[in-house]
């Protein structure tokens, strides 16, 4: 058995980051990583706001490339052309961003130990004390004043923590391919919607500088055999696609859902995917999940600390208040957009397209906080029309929803990835 101040489950950006955050305020921190290379295998598009990196003030040469803009595809081939005057984006590799996250928690003192898969949560009474682990194939109990849940979208510990996962008929299985030799604009990134493509969600096409990133998320259906589908038939993509060259092949699940209804318990804080801080409106949630870690590792040194049993609440109150008013609305123009059959898709595109709606997205646009960016567009009079019609479908859709109830298998969704 060992002691440690905190115990962090998942080498992922959020449970780095929180270990960084603790490790540099004093705390003896352990980061358990069941792989054996942190960052790999990689499950990830790889695209953040240039916003998002510097609230996260992170820096490193991971950055492969970047986007001014998006080009949006409607079902019936509308195109939006969303493009600032900067950029807006950065195209990250995600292997070398989340090494040069677990060097820095290293540097600020934390313990990183790989192939280290936590089995289950230790209790003490109905506090969470520590992780029962297998390290290098030997059973070990990891004693601890703070836990923190940073699995990803399992949900596993969040479970066994008594905690409800995010709603997870919103968990979309994602397929991605990381090709050479596509015939793509550069710096802009392009999402196709349609319902024989990617069923509820859309497909991208992320170009950097080494190539491209591909893929699909998708409400049904094998995000996998979709994907493979989409490059070959596309009628706009597959001319892009046509002469690619697949390097490698991933897949994962996109947390579409919201936050989990609550993340923290005595001895016990979630953070990133596994408490659901992802944007349900693009599945992106390193910068989200980032600026809920950072809040995560200074809550979980003071519990540690200085016996601090006010922070565990105090986190979630915190992250709440930074993301929560986000990720509510978020999820609520999500489960209108899975909603909308082409015709629907194609009719919001025609209206945006008359209202110039593009124009307007380029200047005050936010890829993180989008309810912000909304209100900010319900101050041109132009647009109130469409805007009009999306809060009646969000409305109507979250009317329809209210009576569902949480606690859902996810299985499904992991056969479909
Ligand atoms: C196809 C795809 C594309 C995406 N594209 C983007 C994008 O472009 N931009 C963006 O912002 N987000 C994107 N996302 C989402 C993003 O990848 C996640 O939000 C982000 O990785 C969450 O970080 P995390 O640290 O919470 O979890 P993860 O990155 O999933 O890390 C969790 C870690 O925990 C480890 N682990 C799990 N269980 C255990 C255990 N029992 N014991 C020990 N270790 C364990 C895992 O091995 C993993 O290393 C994408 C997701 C997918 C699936």
């Amino acid at each position: 058995m060992s002691q440690h101040d905190i115990v962090v489950v998942g080498a992922g950006p959020s449970g780095l980051i929180a270990s960084f955050e603790a490790a540099r305020r004093g705390a003896n921190v352990l980061i358990l990583e069941e792989d054996s290379v942190v960052g790999k295998p990689v499950h990830c598009a790889g695209l953040v706001s240039v916003k998002g990196l510097s609230l996260l003030n992170l820096h490193g040469d991971y950055i492969q490339g970047s986007a001014k803009g998006a080009i949006l595809h409607s079902p019936s081939g509308l195109q939006i052309r969303i493009e600032a005057r900067r950029d807006v984006a950065y195209v990250i590799d995600r292997a070398k961003f989340d090494q040069t996250l677990a060097k820095r928690a290293i540097e600020a003192g934390a313990e990183l130990a790989c192939r280290a898969k936590a089995l289950k949560i230790l209790w003490e009474k109905m506090r969470v004390a520590g992780i029962e682990v297998t390290l290098n194939g030997v059973r070990v109990e990891i004693k601890a004043k703070v836990t923190i849940d940073a699995e990803g979208a399992r949900f596993k510990l969040l479970r066994e923590a008594g905690l409800n996962p995010p709603k997870l008929s919103l968990l979309y299985p994602a397929a991605q391919v990381e090709v050479e030799g596509a015939d793509v604009e550069e710096n802009m990134v392009e999402l196709f919607f349609g319902e024989q493509w990617a069923p509820g969600f859309f497909a991208w096409i992320i170009p950097h500088r080494e190539g491209c990133r591909v893929g699909l998320a998708s409400k049904v259906g094998m995000a996998k055999t979709l994907l493979e589908r989409f490059i070959k038939k596309h009628p706009e993509a597959s001319t892009k696609l046509r002469r690619v060259k697949v390097k490698e092949v991933s897949g994962g699940l996109l947390v579409l859902g919201g936050p989990a209804p609550r993340t923290y318990k005595e001895g016990f804080l979630a953070v990133g995917d596994a408490a659901g801080h992802v944007k349900p409106t693009t599945g992106g949630g390193v910068v989200f999940g980032g600026l809920s870690a950072k809040i995560a590792g200074e809550e979980a040194a003071m519990a540690a600390l200085r016996g601090d049993r006010e922070a565990f609440a105090r986190y979630e109150r915190r992250w709440r208040k930074i993301i929560g008013g986000e990720l509510k609305w978020m999820s609520r123009l999500r489960t209108y957009l899975s909603s909308l059959d082409d015709r629907e898709l194609d009719h919001l595109f025609a209206s945006a397209l008359k209202l110039k709606l593009e124009e307007e997205l380029a200047i005050k646009g936010d890829m993180d906080f989008q309810a912000l960016t909304m209100k900010k567009l319900l101050k041109a009079p132009r647009l109130a029309p469409l805007l009009f019609r999306v809060a009646m479908g969000l409305a109507i859709e979250t009317f329809k929803t209210s009576s569902e109830v949480r606690g859902e298998d996810s299985s499904t969704a992991v056969e479909n990835v």
